[in-house]
């Protein structure tokens, strides 16, 4: 392990535009909720397809009710040290782009440029109107919903739904756009706290591992990128835990 800790480093030191690829195991330890888990919210609620929030009030209504459980929890979770290492890397100059799978914020609260960053399935920290695409804070909207159990509705009349990527709705295509660009600019790719089993997400790193650059996969427990001939170094274990030390080796301390 110290080995591969050693050529961890050495490839962070020598790259200038590092593409971050993250999913749920960067956010361990942010008090999310774990969504698959055992008492995970899964077990108890069907998700609601983008189709059935489109057509039916009922389905709206559901989806309102499961958004506003996860509120709270969503709303008081912090950054932890991997997200602000990331962060640290943008500042001293070596990111190109942050592509995320996790719909909790958390790179967005720990200070990554927006212009960086690609939220690949959307945030729950913003509402989005489903007619005119308006972004508003959900706060208002969820003391709305808890008050009336009524779905609320865009001033132009569209329906409102937080911010994220449900079943059956497609990636934005502009999202999907930049994160391929990121790819294909950057010169080092890191995956961070990904099992890499969810398309097309999971294609975004290796579109940038296939360019021939180095391939770093860190993650608890196994990937579905572990054995393929692109992966240039695999480090076992918590995100939080490899990454901020890697990161002060090599820029100093954290911001
Ligand atoms: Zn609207």
């Amino acid at each position: 392990m110290a080995e591969k800790y050693r050529e961890f480093v050495a490839l962070l030191k020598s790259a200038h535009r590092i593409l971050a690829f993250t999913g749920a195991g960067i956010s361990t330890g942010s008090g999310i909720p774990d969504f698959r888990g055992p008492d995970g919210v899964w077990k108890r609620r069907q998700p609601v397809y983008y189709h059935d929030f489109m057509t039916s009030e009922a389905a709206r209504v559901e989806h309102w009710d499961f958004k506003l459980e996860g509120w709270p929890a969503f709303k008081a979770a912090r950054p932890n040290k991997a997200h602000l290492a990331i962060v640290q890397l943008e500042r001293a100059g070596k990111i190109e782009g942050v592509v995320t799978q996790n719909i909790d914020g958390l790179q967005t609260k720990a200070g990554t440029s927006p212009e960086r960053l690609v939220e690949l399935h959307g945030t729950n920290l913003s509402v989005e109107c489903q007619n005119c695409g308006e972004l508003s804070d959900p706060e208002l909207h969820f003391a709305y919903f808890q008050k009336t159990r009524k779905p609320p509705v865009c001033h132009c009349g569209g329906y409102l739904k937080p911010a994220t990527i449900s079943f059956g709705q497609n990636l934005r295509a502009g999202h999907l756009e930049r994160a391929y660009l990121a790819a294909r600019n950057a010169d080092l790719v890191l995956a961070l706290g990904s099992t890499l089993s969810v398309y097309p997400a999971a294609d975004i790193p290796l579109v940038a591992a296939r360019e021939g650059i180095p391939y770093i996969i860190i993650n608890r427990g196994p990937t579905e990128h572990d054995h393929l001939r692109e992966c240039t170094l695999r480090l076992e274990g918590d995100v939080a835990g490899l990454l901020p030390a890697a990161v002060n080796a090599i820029c100093g301390t954290s911001p």
